[in-house]
């Protein structure tokens, strides 16, 4: 084998990308990481963790109504949104530090700069030069993707820059329908502020099932935020009154903040993949086999830019069946089926598992059992807020083929699911695992009869 610098050469040092290192790194071999920006990547810096602290933070608002309910007497409160970031930040440098420390305590070596491939050896590092290693892998992630065509798009935010907003806005527009909308509208609602959503699609969500798309965009607007379908912005202008949103059906909304959330991109520009040949799809993705693997028999890519599933725990767990396979000599493969996922709207969903709709496809006839109810704690005070849950069941087997779960906690509820769902568990089983009482999650288990298509309008 040629004299490489490295064994093992990591850009990005985010979730895919640090634990790829790492593992090479205690395997023995000489690992090097380039990171242009914070180690942590999105999911720490700007991406899950903060998020979920905002989330947090917002959730208080509906805690004090209830609590009310619950008998508390509660005086005036406030949000004080720079104690808040000053806080947030103090926890992000934290977690980033502890990131740096477990690369460096496994030996791999950090390099602070921009990386980009000169050939399919070699890589150029802003600050330290050029070094080459045998291996290669890309986990440089994505990135927000901006509409070009949108005049004034230069007024919107993304969600990098919503986690740094020096004030809390009085009010905000958010285009988009995916997670990242919804969660951040949610955030905004609950903080006080008067929140938009505009979403060109016909429902938000695309991808769920049908049933929790629109129960979460329901309760969204029973919580106050208003959710504008069908139509988008086609051109934001800056007024005295605040940033005006002009939308393609003539509809004016005017907020202090504009943030645009219609996807994210694999960030693979100025990586110089095309000078070592590597292939790359049509959104810029580095196009892998089942091993992570690109064109290119030395240059891998693990995590959003591949644009696979763009999740952290499906980027440490590629980039851990890399390492496993490299540097272990134990070949593993990431199981890209059955991946729960959580949204952290308010209220949140737990999902895994086919909607409705791809199980019908895919499975031709499958069982829908839904269940749609008010928990405890919402009636006891008067509250509003509805719970759905629901089971996609294939007909014959009886394999559990989706369930979806719309509730608080409705995340840390469906990694149980997940689990059962992963080892192939049907309906009767399910069933005869004995209910935890009072919860709401008992409902998963006393499901019985089954709805007629459409499913929630069978029960509604
Ligand atoms: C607002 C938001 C909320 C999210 N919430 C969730 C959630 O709740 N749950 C969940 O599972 N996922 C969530 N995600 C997705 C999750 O953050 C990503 O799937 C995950 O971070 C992908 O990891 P990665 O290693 O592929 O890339 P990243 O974590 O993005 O890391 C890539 C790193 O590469 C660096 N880099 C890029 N190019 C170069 C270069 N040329 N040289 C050097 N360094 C470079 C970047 O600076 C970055 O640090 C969220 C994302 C966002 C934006």
């Amino acid at each position: 084998m040629a004299d490489y610098d490295y064994d093992l050469f990591v850009i990005g040092a985010g979730s895919g990308g640090v634990r790829a290192a790492r593992l090479a790194a205690m395997s023995g071999a000489r690992v090097a990481v380039a990171e242009e920006n914070r180690v942590g990547g999105t999911c720490v810096i700007r991406g899950c963790v903060p998020k979920k602290f905002m989330v947090y933070a917002s959730e208080y608002s509906k805690s004090f109504e209830t609590a009310r309910g619950y008998g508390w007497d509660i005086g005036e409160t406030t949000f004080d949104w720079p104690r808040f970031l000053l806080a947030k930040d103090t926890e992000i440098a934290r977690l980033s530090g502890i990131y740096v420390r477990n690369l460096q305590n496994a030996g791999a070596e950090l390099l602070h700069g921009k990386a980009r491939l000169t050939d399919g050896h070699t890589i150029e590092v802003e600050g330290h030069g050029v070094v080459t290693a045998a291996k290669i892998l890309i986990a440089t992630g994505g990135r927000p993707w901006m509409p070009r065509d949108v005049g004034g798009i230069e007024h919107a935010i993304t969600s990098n820059e919503a986690f740094h907003l020096e004030q809390l806005p009085k009010s905000i527009v958010v285009a988009g329908g995916g997670y990242i909308a919804l969660e951040f509208a949610c955030i905004f609602n609950g903080l006080g502020v008067d929140t938009t959503v505009i979403h060109r699609g016909p429902n938000v969500l695309r991808g769920f099932d049908d049933d929790i798309r629109s129960h979460v965009a329901e309760q969204m607007e029973a919580r106050g935020i208003k959710v504008r379908l069908g139509t988008s912005i086609s051109a934001i202008e800056k007024t005295a009154e605040g940033l005006v949103s002009t939308c393609t059906d003539g509809h004016e909304t005017t907020a202090e903040v504009v943030m645009f959330a219609l996807g994210r991109e694999p960030y693979t520009e100025g990586l110089g993949l095309e000078t070592a040949g590597v292939t790359l799809g049509e959104n810029g993705a580095v196009k892998v086999d089942a091993w992570s693997r690109s064109n290119v028999a030395n240059i891998w890519a693990v995590g959003d830019v591949t644009d696979r599933i763009n999740l952290t725990p499906v980027a440490i767990r590629e980039g851990a069946a890399f390492a496993q396979t490299e540097f272990f000599a134990n070949p593993t493969t990431f199981d890209h089926e059955m991946v729960a996922s959580a949204v952290f709207t308010q209220p949140q969903i737990g999902s895994v598992g086919l909607s409705e709709a791809d199980a019908r496809h895919q499975y031709g006839k499958v069982d829908i059992y839904l269940s749609r109810f008010r928990p405890m704690k919402e009636t006891f005070y008067g509250g509003h807020q509805q719970a759905l849950i629901k089971l996609v069941v294939e007909q014959g087997s009886e394999r559990i083929l989706g369930c979806h779960v719309v509730a608080p906690d409705g995340p840390e509820i469906i990694q149980m699911a997940a689990i059962a769902m992963k080892m192939g568990v049907t309906k009767p089983q399910w069933d005869s695992t004995c209910a935890v009482h009072p919860t709401l999650a008992e409902e998963l288990v006393t499901m019985r009869d089954k709805v007629a298509p459409p499913s929630l309008g069978a029960v509604a």
